[in-house]
């Protein structure tokens, strides 16, 4: 099944807490061991984290930004940010086999992950130097002027369905802006990231300016939120999660950048270039097996394209398999069982309440059976208000709806809590800017779909799908407070 000559290589990170520039094993010597869903056997061990490690973090973080750190000019940050993103593609093909074992994403998946990482660490590196204040005119007399801060110490929850795209994004850029960071990955995923801290400091990065605690989230990572020498959280993972992040931060008046989920539609209108269209719209729920908050989850089709579409798209997903990571095929596992337990959920709904399948692809015969596969599965005429249109399945689903004109179009499209991205397809160049402009989403593609990549986009959702914005400048801003400073010179 797996390619003969590609192995699994050592996990060469210890079960310890990366602290200092330093491997620290928890106060309490407690571990948790790290499951590869491509077989559902464990395979390695993290340090379970919890209030101590995370205050040796803060404390790491701190005096870096009051000292070496703090101090060098943003230049030199941006400088030794460049040689990390560098020494990232020296290692690309280790991180990338690290990234598929953990996550259990095809291998190719993977290593466009560890590419995208080293984009993140590129474009910050260059762009930390430029973030500029302004001038504001005041009263003759006066010289007023704003300075962009860092926050002092950032605190990064980060999810396990892309860890080293979205370190990339959030670290990067908190970095670049001059802060120092702790961050707490996933329990589920976060050897690459280990592995990153150790190419961290091998170019140079100062001791504190970067330190993850691993361990539970309601642990480590509440023990982070709580902290009250972080400034400022930044948030990846689920409503939920999130909805509580944010309650207890505001307990002490700290900002946070929230990054949840999404439920985004394909608005496909009769015009639309159908087979442009169709790989872009498979690629969009199966990338990661649908583990994307940014996942294409709703296909809406004009009425007189509908059958055309589904018959077309159902070719496709008939002919899609799941696999291990190694097998590189067009899906990969769900991260754990309870993940695929709660996928089944939503398709058991489906058959409940007569929702027909359209198409549905297959797992791989010989897929190891601890493994946690699911077929990817096309829905037909899933109503507006059913779970399977509102809620984020998080899995290779897809459920396809008809629309009867614009107007209905945009009434569907905004039929969620969330609002994160959507695809637009329409050769019509003014219905392109009004669907643009109706749409009720962070990001909105035109005749293509591309949300996880573009490290230059700003990045966010509104509603359910959360609140400010990573990647691009814009994410700078969020890492920095602005100053106001008022000269009065006579
Ligand atoms: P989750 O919210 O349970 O976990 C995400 C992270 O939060 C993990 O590191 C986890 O350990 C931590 N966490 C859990 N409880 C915590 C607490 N009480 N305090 C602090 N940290 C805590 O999410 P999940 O179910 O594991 O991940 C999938 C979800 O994440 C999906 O809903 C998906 O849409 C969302 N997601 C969003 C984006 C985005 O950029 N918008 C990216 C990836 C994932």
């Amino acid at each position: 099944m797996n390619a003969p000559h590609v192995a699994w290589p050592a996990i060469t990170t210890p079960a310890a807490h990366f602290i200092g520039n330093r491997w620290q094993a928890s106060a309490s010597g407690a571990e948790w061991p790290m499951v590869d869903p491509s077989d559902g056997a464990p395979f390695a061990t993290i340090a379970r984290g919890g209030d101590a490690d995370v205050d040796a973090a803060v404390r790491a973080a701190r005096s870096a930004r009051d000292g070496v750190w703090g101090a060098l000019a943003p230049a030199e940050r941006g400088r030794l940010l460049g040689t990390w993103s560098r020494a990232i593609l020296d290692r690309a093909e280790e991180l990338a086999l690290i990234e598929a074992r953990d996550c259990g994403k095809p291998l190719q998946q993977a290593r466009v992950d560890v590419a995208a990482c080293a984009r993140y660490f590129e474009f910050y590196g260059g762009a930390g130097d430029k973030l500029h204040g302004a001038t504001i005119p005041y009263p003759e007399g006066f010289a007023v002027l704003t300075w962009r801060e860092p926050h002092g110490v950032t605190g990064h929850v980060i999810p396990w369905n892309y860890p080293l795209q979205i370190f990339g994004r959030s670290v990067g850029a908190a970095l670049a802006a001059g802060n120092a960071c702790v961050v707490k990955p996933a329990e589920d995923a976060c050897l690459s990231l280990l592995r990153l801290c150790e190419l961290a400091a091998a170019v140079g990065l100062p001791a504190g300016a970067l330190n993850v605690v691993t361990g539970l989230g309601p642990e480590a990572g509440a023990a982070l939120v709580r902290h009250p020498d972080v400034a400022h959280i930044s948030f990846t993972g689920s409503p939920a999660t999130g909805a509580w992040v944010a309650a207890a931060a505001a307990q002490r008046h700290c900002p946070v950048t929230l990054e949840l989920g999404g439920k985004s539609p394909q608005i496909v209108f009769a015009d639309a270039d159908i087979e442009a269209g169709l790989p872009a719209w498979v690629n969009a729920i199966v990338q990661n097996a649908g583990q994307t908050c940014s996942a294409g989850s709703r296909l809406l089709v004009e009425q007189s394209r509908y059958e055309e579409v589904l018959e077309r798209l159902g070719q496709r997903f008939a002919a899609l398999v799941a696999g291990p990571a190694l097998a590189d095929l067009d899906c990969g596992p769900l991260i754990r069982d309870s993940q695929r337990q709660r996928v089944r959920g939503f398709l058991d709904a489906a058959r409940r309440d007569g929702i027909a399948t359209a198409a549905q692809g297959s797992v791989v015969a010989d897929a190891p059976a601890g493994g946690f596969y699911v077929a990817p599965t096309l829905l037909r005429d899933v109503p507006a208000d059913h779970t399977l249109m509102r809620d984020e399945v998080f899995g290779p689903v897809l459920s396809a709806l008809p629309f009867a004109d614009e107007a209905d179009a945009i009434r569907l499209a905004n039929a969620t809590d969330f609002g994160l991205v959507a695809g637009v397809w329409t050769r019509d160049g003014a219905r392109q800017l009004r669907m643009a402009r109706a749409v009720r989403s962070g990001q909105v593609f035109v005749n293509n779909y591309g949300a996880g990549g573009g490290v230059e986009l700003p990045f966010g959702g509104v509603g359910h799908s959360g609140h400010g914005r990573e990647k691009g400048f814009e994410a700078l801003y969020g890492f920095t407070t602005l100053k106001t400073v008022v000269l009065r010179h006579g």
